[in-house]
């Protein structure tokens, strides 16, 4: 079992949340996410990853979204991310 990553850990995250500027930065590495409806987690108070739908208590800090790039490389974080649902009615 692959270990996730902390969140904002990327070795480049401030730069790339900077380059990102109103674009919402991805949790990991702060890169600029730009699909609409992103893949979110949940993360507590010591940046750990956790599915949205954990009951974090105090130390929950809230969803953040996870670019597509991170997905695909840290498979321990694809687990745990939601997915949109993509609805062929509307
Ligand atoms: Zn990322």
């Amino acid at each position: 079992m692959s270990t996730a990553p902390r969140a904002f850990s990327g070795p480049r995250y401030s730069q790339n949340a900077d380059k990102a500027g109103s674009l919402i930065p991805c949790v990991v590495c702060g890169k600029a996410i730009s699909t609409e409806h992103p893949a979110m987690v949940r993360v507590d108070t010591s940046n750990r990853i956790h599915a949205i739908e954990a009951d974090l208590g105090d130390a929950d800090m809230g969803c953040f979204p996870i670019g597509s790039e991170c997905l695909r490389k840290h498979s321990a974080i694809r687990a745990l991310a939601s997915h949109p649902v993509v609805r062929a009615d509307s």
